[in-house]
């Protein structure tokens, strides 16, 4: 790392994330990267007290809301239940004024626990010590626990706290909620009842707080301050230098989408939601701490991915993707899936992405299946409008959202985006209605998990269902050109800095690629599940589908490579001009390009903004040789600025494929520091999920090698000369494995037999 920041990775311990000073100027990227969550509920790590320019944020997963006509829906800033402001005999504790004298704030990954820990002297040169601990529950998902021990280390003090309940938040301005109800209870407990204004989400934050003095409870009885949108209680409290004071605050959410509660009226809620916080009153911010420890212990003891490595980062890289991966992703219900920005900040309106699909299923498929198979049922639930989506275009079968919100919204993306340079006027954004090769990832990610868990019962139940009707869009889509071949003409492939182009290699592959699985399918099913066959033609017509796939398959236009083994990006990408491109791939810094071109411009340029056709290379690895690949990634990568964060992954996997370890060691370690890196600004919005996930596929896909190719499993080690050993789990066709990959050798243990394969190389299935 270069430059100075606050983000200290150099630890003996790698379950840590340190920040070693406070960072005034940039905290949203401490309150990304160190966000809490459990799925149910993301939290950004906003400290207790207030500073201007922090970006606060509590997302609940699911609860959508549109604010207003001319908008999208989005993930609503709930209301924030974690705020604390102190005054310490008449002065505000807040760290931009006084003296820091020690200051920590670290997040251990490996039970989920947001520590602050600081000595403060206060302008009047007084001296406190406080330290904070926090944390969101995996065993309560609505519970939010915060504990504050402190102590006035130099005199006696009088300190006042304000804390309680603020229902003011916003999303960058836009206010989703209506304020219904607030009150306290017995002046100890607070409630405050709000609802999204469009979608009339009923949202029901709870909340105790405890005191303790030398570790002894104490009544503190606050005044109860009502203000608009908010509930909060003024506390006041004397100590003696010596003394040390404990305050824990519990906070609940819980909203009318949760499917313990929908059935459930809203007084009734709103009665559950103060029952919750009363038991959990009971248990304490240690006992409940412990409880939601102990599932994370069991989590890190299934998914324990062991990097040995010359550099401490990378075991900490990979811990960090998997603790994220965990928090962002909403395994309890499959209504829900993950977005590009996961539960950790406003970004991408909590919408979900290809980034699912394509860089964040694979750890799931290979990790916890069974929560691959709630992603994959989110996008079975979300096919009505998929198939709304493809009629309004005038197509057949189901077209996938680019974006994708509540199960029932479909298509969501937003309409303008960014001024654009030269016009001055906000950019039309294409990829809702253009970008469509996400409908052929929605079926890849189908097939993968049940191909490599081998869930039949899943494909006959929906999978089969996506495979084929998404097959039937592209049927439809497909234009019959002069050369009487089939082309998909006016897209926008993965490289979004070229729009409205024709035979994009990625698109048309995969869709010649989910037609050929869906084609294949029809053929399986009428031969061994006559019932299903049957079930299937009468909901989609899958006899007639059948011949419109064969045709189509055998008359797709497939761009081939030309004698240097060069494949076109689409038909004009060859074509365009060419720049120099330095100035733009040295940057430390994305989307520099944009000071200099809009994207008019770009689309005439030999300029990627992401890899495109290189990620066919291992998708579809098996129709593409060496010799190829080599020639695309060289000429590919040279011309690619990586302004997407799914793009440093796809080359790191490319780059071990074709041997060249040390190249692919530096995309994984660029690709780690999208969020772990010293570019402070770079996770303001959020985390970047599809990076996240790509730090494993780097791994995994990567260096370990591991490919599922035509139902069978290739493990092909290339691990860069710093690394000597990787060990990890990996789920396949219903069995448990260990995989442990040293040198160009692969040791595969069956977990639930304790069987052990000793080192084998190259391994396939
Ligand atoms: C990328 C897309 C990606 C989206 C959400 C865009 O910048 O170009 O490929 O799906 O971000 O992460």
């Amino acid at each position: 790392m270069t430059k100075a920041t606050s983000m200290d990775y150099s630890l003996a311990d790698q379950w840590i994330l340190r920040e070693s000073f406070f960072d005034r100027g940039n905290l949203g990227k401490a309150e990304a990267v160190f966000s809490l969550g459990n799925g149910y509920m993301g939290l950004r790590s906003a400290t207790e007290e207030g500073y201007f320019g922090e970006r606060r944020g509590l997302f609940v997963a699911g609860t959508f809301n549109c604010c207003e006509e001319t908008e999208v829906t989005e993930l609503p800033n709930g209301p924030d239940v974690i705020g604390m402001e102190f005054t310490l005999n008449g002065q505000r504790f807040a760290l931009d004024s006084g003296k820091i004298k020690n200051y920590s704030r670290t997040l251990n990954l490996k039970t989920g626990e947001l520590t602050r820990k600081i000595i403060w002297e206060a302008p009047d040169g007084a001296e406190y010590e406080f330290d904070f601990y926090r944390f969101v529950s995996r065993e309560k998902l609505s519970l939010i626990g915060q504990k504050v021990v402190f102590r006035p280390l130099s005199a006696d003090v009088e300190l006042k706290l304000c804390s309680g309940i603020n229902g003011q938040m916003t999303n960058s301005g836009a206010q989703h909620f209506r304020e219904m109800e607030k009150r306290s209870f017995e002046r100890k407990y607070f409630r405050y009842t709000c609802e999204t204004t469009q979608s009339k989400v009923l949202f029901v934050a709870s909340q105790v707080h405890r005191f303790f003095r030398n570790g002894k409870a104490e009544c503190v009885t606050p005044v109860p301050a009502m203000g608009r949108r908010r509930i909060f209680g003024d506390y006041v409290i004397a100590l003696k230098k010596s003394e040390e004071l404990t305050i824990e605050k519990l906070s609940a959410i819980h909203h009318s989408r949760n499917k313990l509660l929908e059935e459930k009226s809203t007084e009734e809620i709103k009665e559950y939601s103060l029952d919750f916080i009363q038991e959990a009153e009971k248990s304490g911010y240690d006992t409940l701490f412990e409880e939601s420890k102990a599932v994370w212990e069991n989590e890190w003891e299934k998914a324990e991915i062991r990097v040995t490595s010359e550099n401490p980062f990378d075991q900490l890289a990979i811990r960090f993707a998997q603790y994220h991966l965990s928090v962002m992703t909403p395994s309890h219900d499959s209504r829900m899936s993950i977005g590009a920005k996961g539960l950790s900040g406003e970004g991408y309106k909590g919408h979900t992405f290809w980034d699912c699909d394509q860089f964040v299923l694979p750890y799931f498929i290979f990790t916890f299946p069974e929560k691959a198979k709630k992603l994959e049922t989110y996008r079975y639930k979300t096919l009505d409008g998929a198939r709304k989506k493809a009629a309004l275009g005038g197509y057949d079968g189901a077209q996938f959202p680019w974006e994708s919100a509540w199960v029932e919204d479909g298509e969501v993306t937003p309409a303008f985006g960014d001024a654009d340079l030269i016009t001055g006027l906000p950019q039309v954004i294409w990829t809702g209605k253009i970008e469509q090769h996400i409908t052929a990832d929605v079926a890849y990610g189908v097939w993968q998990y049940a191909d490599a868990w081998g869930d039949e019962a899943f494909l006959d139940d929906m999978g089969w269902e996506i495979i084929l009707d998404t097959a039937k869009f592209w049927c439809s889509r497909l234009e019959e050109g002069a050369d009487g071949l089939f082309h998909i003409n006016d897209v926008i492939g993965p490289d979004e800095y070229k729009e409205h182009v024709d035979d994009n290699a990625y698109t048309n592959y995969m869709a010649w690629w989910n037609m050929k699985k869906a084609a294949e399918g029809i053929c399986t099913l009428k031969k061994n599940k006559v019932s299903l066959y049957e079930k299937l033609d009468r909901k989609l017509d899958i006899q007639k589908l059948e011949k419109r796939l064969l045709d189509c398959i055998s008359r797709m236009y497939l761009p081939k490579a030309d004698e240097s083994g060069l494949m076109a990006q689409d038909a004009s990408y060859l074509t365009l001009k060419e720049i120099d491109l330095r100035k733009y791939k040295e940057q430390d810094y994305v989307l520099g390009i944009y000071k200099d071109y809009n994207a008019e411009q770009l689309n005439g340029i030999q300029v990627s903004k992401q890899a495109d056709i290189l990620i066919l290379f291992y998708l579809l690895e098996n129709f593409f040789d060496d010799r190829m690949k080599k020639r695309n990634y060289t000429y590919y990568e040279a011309k690619t600025l990586h302004d997407s964060s799914l793009s440093l992954s796809t080359h790191c996997i490319l780059a071990s494929d074709l041997g060249e370890t040390e190249t692919a060691y530096t995309f994984f370690k660029d690709a780690a520091s999208i969020d772990m890196g010293p570019n402070m600004k770079s996770s303001d919005d959020g985390i970047h999920s599809a990076s996240i996930g790509g730090i494993w596929q780097c791994l995994i896909f990567g260096f370990a090698g591991v490919r599922l190719i035509d139902g069978k499993l290739r493990i092909r080690p290339r691990l860069p000369k710093e690394i000597s050993e990787i060990s990890f789990p990996l789920c396949w066709k219903g069995e448990r494995l260990r995989v442990t990959v040293k040198g160009e050798n692969i040791r595969i243990e069956k977990l639930a037999k304790g069987e052990v394969n000793e080192y084998l190389r190259d391994y396939q299935s």
